[in-house]
């Protein structure tokens, strides 16, 4: 990998990442925090006990290789009702405890503030969960640089939606509409589109105070690279008129170890009974691309209908799979999946993770073969970097539009079929059959459309290795913005 580590020089720029509490914003966030550390920024991530304890062995796998890099632990705040321990949002977060763990939120940004003037940093990068970080960071007169989630052309066609309102413009919430003033000619549903987008809900809001914290920010981070979705992140720079820059895929540049590989994300033990080894030494014993990979992220739960029809389809279509089950507490597939897992068991077809999987290293793995994902982007970038197509099944959030990118766009996918956008943590009225997943999971494994979706999602691999590589598009723009930081430190004379 081309570096420009650069350590112990006289410049050196003190920075604060200030990730999010959720699992997916922690986990990009953490990751750039060490891609500048890399690049000799002395970096100083802030969290909690129980969300440091996801990442602190990366980090200190990176300060045991020399790199200016610790965690900052702030306790997290005593809100009545909440377990201690619990202060991070995902699956398996009950969602009246998601509601405790925002409350502690105005407490912690009191301390993070305090520790801001302590800290005397050059710089903060914050989430942008924490629109509050770009008044903060001016009263201290240094820039904010703000995490945006998600993939520029999410952001884009949020914008189109926004701006021209094309969903007001059909009859029904099935019928297709354009979306206007975009790069590619593309289609949606106002089914497909987040509830926040459609009608005016709190969501709505905060998600416009986000926008004007990211016009008020001295610029906006990508995990993406130029040469994914180059045209989208022209158009994003254009209607929002504020700097941003593609440093990544963040996730291959600073997990090149096997260690930073398994160990990702990885806070504790999981539920299943089998380790990650035995996983891997599975993996071992298959074929090349002969092995399909089905998660749906660290936020969703199906209801037990859909994880019924999600294990016929796997059954069905023949392929070996690895699939990570996040089970509900519904009962309602009366021990379905525990007689289901012992049958693939059995045969050696399948492989259930109950708790946390080792995504990228099964996703490295050459036996790995095609993903079906929710098409939240760490995975979709992920996969790309593996250079494996998707069977893109989005579910909430912006999905729907990272499905439009995977499949009409970029051409590395199929989709499930999925039509209705829902709520986290609300399980909607869909149901997607057995017989359509098990069709774009043959798509994706097997024949000439999947010879030509391998081959294309191989030069995105290609590329997305070329753009961290000195001289490539990801590394200049992360030198380049370096340096910019280095020059307003000496133009404010400290
Ligand atoms: N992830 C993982 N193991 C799991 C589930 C998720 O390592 O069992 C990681 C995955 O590699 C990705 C992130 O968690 O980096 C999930 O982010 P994504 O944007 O794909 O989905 P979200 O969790 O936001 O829905």
């Amino acid at each position: 990998m081309g570096s420009c580590e650069v350590k112990g020089e006289a410049e050196m720029l003190k920075a604060i990442f200030l990730p999010f509490i959720s699992t997916s914003h922690l986990i990009p966030v953490v990751d750039m925090a060490r891609l500048f550390a890399i690049h000799g920024v002395d970096v100083t991530i802030i969290t909690t006990p129980a969300n440091a304890a996801v990442f602190q062995s990366s980090i200190d796998r990176d300060s045991s290789r020399g790199r200016p890099i610790r965690t900052h632990v702030v306790k997290f705040p005593q809100v009545p009702g909440l377990p201690e321990g619990v202060e991070t949002i995902n699956a398996d977060t009950p969602p009246l405890l998601t509601m405790k763990i925002s409350k502690a939120l105005p407490i912690l940004q009191g301390q993070y503030q305090e520790l801001f003037g302590v800290m005397k940093p050059d710089f903060i990068v914050s989430d942008m969960f924490y629109p509050w970080s770009a008044d903060a960071a001016a009263e201290l007169g240094i820039p904010r640089l703000v995490y945006v989630g998600a993939s520029y052309f999410s952001h884009c066609a949020m914008n189109c939606v926004e701006e021209f309102a094309p969903h007001a413009k059909v009859d029904s919430d099935g019928e297709s509409f354009e979306l206007p003033g975009l790069p590619h000619k593309l289609e949606m549903t106002r089914s497909q589109l987040p509830d926040w987008l459609r009608a005016p809900k709190p969501y709505t809001y905060l998600k416009k105070m986000i926008k004007e914290s990211e016009k008020k920010s001295y610029g906006s981070l990508f995990k993406s690279f130029y040469e994914f979705e180059g045209a989208y992140e022209e158009h994003y720079k254009r209607v929002m008129g504020t700097k941003s820059w593609s440093i990544g895929p963040v996730s291959l540049w600073v997990n090149q170890d096997e260690l930073d590989k398994a160990g990702r994300g990885h806070a504790k033990e999981g539920k299943g009974k089998r380790t990650d080894e035995e996983l891997m030494r599975w993996l071992d014993t298959k074929k090349e691309n002969s092995v399909l990979y089905v998660s749906f992220g660290s936020m969703n739960k199906f209801p037990s209908a859909q994880l019924v029809e999600i294990a016929h389809a796997l059954e069905d279509c023949g392929h070996d799979f690895i699939w990570v089950v996040r089970k509900n507490d519904d009962h309602g597939d009366k021990g379905f999946l525990e007689e289901f897992e012992k049958r693939v068991q059995e045969s050696n077809k399948g492989y259930l993770i109950w708790g946390w999987a080792p995504q990228l290293a099964i996703l490295d793995h050459p036996a790995t073969g095609a993903v079906v994902t929710h098409c939240g982007m760490n995975t979709v970038f992920e996969s790309v970097i593996a250079g494996l197509p998707l069977v893109a099944w989005p579910i909430f959030s912006e999905q729907f539009f990272n499905e439009k990118l995977v499949v009409d766009v970029l051409k590395i996918g199929v989709s499930v079929g999925a039509k209705e956008w829902r709520n986290l943590n609300d399980f909607g009225s869909e149901t997607v059959k057995r017989e359509g997943i098990r069709k774009a999971v043959v798509l994706v494994m097997v024949g000439e459309e999947c010879a030509e979706m391998r081959r294309r999602v191989k030069v995105l691999s290609d590329e997305a290795k070329k753009a961290i590589q000195t001289g490539g598009t990801s590394h200049n723009n992360l030198k380049e913005l370096i340096e910019e930081l280095k020059l307003l430190k000496l133009q404010k004379g400290i």
